[in-house]
């Protein structure tokens, strides 16, 4: 049997988690549930000055938060320090790497002379082996630098097809620094080698590290892994998605009523597509469908009306007892609701969630249709007043009508009230939706709802009489 799928995520810790990151991680979490593999968490904390304890706290709450679960790690980076240099130290030993003693200065100064043409220039490419050492030795400083052999370095990358770099376009690349810690190259090579990832699936901002890294995976004698490199994620104007321009942080979502299942779903088609019409998906399902195979080339928009309209189908499919925790504090907040009418008026909340939850598109657009079944309307929209109350008089008796049929209806349940309305526009000699309209803006103070039948149960007998009563006066005063 074939050796199960190893991959990883390997965020650096010097900020949020990005959703370009998470789409990176959803992928490689994809792949391993998919393949029976193990998804493993690396975090690349190798740069000090700029990793934070708090960055990675961050990184691993959005992960929690986007239900990805590690099956190894966090593994810190910085804790294979030795290893690292030891590769080094392997590779400088057979040759395939040797001590650069440029000092920065010359360098810079090289740099600044050949601008974009700057390429090292192979000064200390042919210093003997053994005065090489004996400088070392003596103190002097020195870097380690990948000898890059001649020819090209190619794979056959699963979304791009089979990539190819000149070798000669590759310069002989640092791997360890003056202080002996490594460059981002080999640390990465290093501790895929020894994780025994078999393949590495990351945004292909990362294309042009692949070759060098080819490069040490076979100096070092080791296997080389598959590689598969995500599309961009670009913004709605066609750029790269940035902090500036975009809102590009999990916890920005999840802060604004996104649900996490709508999220994953959405990062999910950004840059794959399952191959038929289908767009809402579980994370059970995406499982089912997920294949490398069909990640496309081209950049993914990261349309956040998209995201909007994803999370309204998600919102619509979650069981209201799960919404509720979640609306509940935004009705409370508003001085909608106290907090022991949440336990108390548990079912008829979920109810209310049940209406309401099919027409929002998030948490908090839930929590604001829900305002009308809580708090009285604080007035009438003009607009449809001017069209459903246009005769103030009729306006006026068909309210009265209805408010004498819902008196009795028995029992105060959707199926009776809706008869009972029926009954009233019969009598009136009135089509429904004569009778629909005002009742609606009498009892939301709106023209859009949920159905009038489960408005008025839910709303309850005495305070949708309550409310007729205030819409008569209102009529009355003719204000
Ligand atoms: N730490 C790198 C980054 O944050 C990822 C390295 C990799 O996936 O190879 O972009």
């Amino acid at each position: 049997m074939a050796q199960a799928p190893r991959v990883r995520f390997a965020p650096s810790p010097t900020g949020y988690l990005h959703v370009g990151g998470a789409r990176t991680a959803l992928f490689n979490w994809l792949y391993a549930k998919q393949t029976g593999g193990v998804f493993v968490l690396r975090i690349e904390d190798t740069d000090r000055e700029r990793s934070t304890g708090e960055s990675t706290a961050t990184i691993l709450d959005g992960m929690a938060w986007l239900g990805l679960s590690w099956d190894e790690g966090p593994v810190h980076q910085a804790d294979g320090l030795e290893r690292h240099r030891a590769d080094a130290a392997r590779m400088l030993a057979d040759g395939s790497a040797y001590r650069c003693f440029c000092t920065p200065l010359v360098l810079q100064a090289k740099r600044d002379a050949m601008k974009d043409e700057y390429r090292y220039d192979r000064t200390c490419y042919g210093v003997p082996a053994d005065e090489s050492a004996r400088r070392a030795a003596a103190g002097e400083p020195f870097t380690v630098r990948f000898r890059v052999p001649g020819g090209a370095t190619e794979w056959d990358d699963v979304v791009h097809g089979p990539t190819r770099f000149a070798n000669e376009s590759i310069e002989d690349f640092i791997v360890l620094r003056t202080d002996g810690t490594p460059i981002y190259n080999l640390a990465v090579v290093s501790d895929d080698i020894d994780m025994r990832i078999t393949h590495v699936i990351r945004g292909d901002d990362h294309i042009s590290n692949t070759p060098k890294q080819i490069l040490l995976y076979q100096a070092l004698g080791a296997g080389v892994p598959t590689f598969a490199h995500l599309p961009m994620i670009l913004g709605p104007d066609g750029r790269k998605l940035s902090k500036r321009r975009n809102a590009v942080a999990v916890g920005d979502y999840a802060g604004s009523g996104i649900l996490p299942a709508a999220l994953v779903n959405f990062l999910a088609l950004l840059g794959w597509n399952p191959g038929d019409e289908q767009e809402v998906m579980t994370l059970d399902e995406l499982v089912q469908r997920f294949s490398l195979e069909r990640i496309n080339k081209k950049g993914a928009v990261f349309d956040t009306g998209k995201l909007e309209w994803m999370n309204g189908q998600h919102l619509a499919r979650t069981p209201s007892a799960d919404l509720l925790p979640l609306v509940a504090p935004l009705l409370v907040g508003a001085g909608l609701l106290t907090e022991a009418d949440v336990d108390a008026r548990r079912d008829w909340l979920l109810w209310l969630l049940d209406l309401t939850k099919v027409r929002a598109r998030t948490v908090p657009e839930i929590a604001e249709q829900a305002r009308v079944f809580l708090a009285d309307p604080a007035g009438y929209d003009p607009e449809v007043a001017a069209k459903q109350w246009k005769d103030r008089e009729q306006a006026a008796s068909v309210l009265d009508a209805v408010a004498a049929r819902l008196r009795t209806v028995q029992p105060w349940e959707p199926a009776g009230i809706e008869a009972g309305l029926r009954e009233a526009a019969e009598a009136a000699g009135l089509g429904f939706g004569k009778v629909v309209h005002p009742l609606r803006l009498a009892l939301t103070g709106g023209g859009a709802s949920p159905g009038i039948d489960q408005v008025v149960a839910l709303l309850g007998r005495e305070v949708t009489l309550r409310r007729i009563e205030a819409a008569k006066a209102w009529l009355a005063a003719g204000a």
